[in-house]
């Protein structure tokens, strides 16, 4: 059994968006896969390790993602937040595309770590990954700017947080055959996606399980049990 790896991003109340989870609806789903049988795990041991494990990732480092981690820690649950450089150099909202009208309307509810705050929660124990610089959609870009976008991204963190930069996330959770070969070739040690692509899943296309806002304990069981299951059964088979 693979471990099982939650994707989350925002964690608000004020923010009405599928990426804004409220902190004690989070809390609740962590306690409840933890009463399922899942062990805490930190991010090494997600990439290397099988069975019944549990770890918690939250992508774009939101500055909300901050209210969910003295629950995690009080459950000693690992967190891994993966940040964006090129949004780390001044906090600002998160304003990809896809979001640039919520964060006109929220400002506050997008912003994003600087590097003091990530710089903060390293020394804390979390783990910080790239989500690369500008949160681009990966495929559509050149092998040049592919390059940048994973090698430049984990330079940056490694000289703002002096610590090496192992993990990488990619935006959307999109990859293909060349972006993969491009964050191997970047010194990435493994790298996740998200669901989907069971047919090939290896160190540089790890699956997560995306949390979304409106997730009820049913669906959250779903979800989780189905993950579960379907890395199960392609194990039995390859
Ligand atoms: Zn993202």
């Amino acid at each position: 059994m693979r471990p099982l790896v939650l994707c989350y991003h925002a964690v608000s109340d004020r923010w009405p968006h599928a990426l804004a989870v409220e902190a004690g609806t989070l809390e609740r789903q962590v306690r409840a896969l933890l009463r399922r049988g899942f062990r805490p795990v930190g991010a090494a041991e997600a990439v290397e390790g099988r069975g019944k494990l549990l770890h918690v990732t939250f992508d774009d480092a939101y500055r909300t993602a901050a209210l969910a981690l003295p629950a995690l820690e009080r459950l000693g649950v690992p967190v891994t937040v993966f940040a964006c450089s090129g949004y780390a150099a001044d906090g600002r909202a998160f304003d990809v595309p896809e979001l640039a009208a919520d964060a006109a309307r929220y400002p506050g509810e997008l912003l994003t770590m600087p590097w003091s705050e990530l710089r903060a929660l390293a020394e804390r124990g979390i783990e910080i990954g790239s989500h690369t610089i500008t949160h681009p959609h990966l495929s559509r870009l050149s092998d040049g700017e592919i390059e940048r976008e994973l090698t430049e991204s984990r330079a940056q963190f490694e000289a703002e947080l002096g610590r090496p930069c192992r993990f990488l996330a990619y935006p959307y959770g999109e990859t293909d055959g060349r972006v993969v070969a491009a964050a191997k070739a970047a010194g990435y040690e493994a790298a996740w996606a998200l669901p989907g692509r069971e047919d090939r899943i290896d160190r540089y296309a790890l699956p997560r399980v995306g949390i979304y806002r409106g997730d009820g304990a049913l669906r959250l069981r779903l979800k989780t049990t189905a993950a579960v299951r379907g890395q199960a059964a392609r194990l039995r088979v390859t």
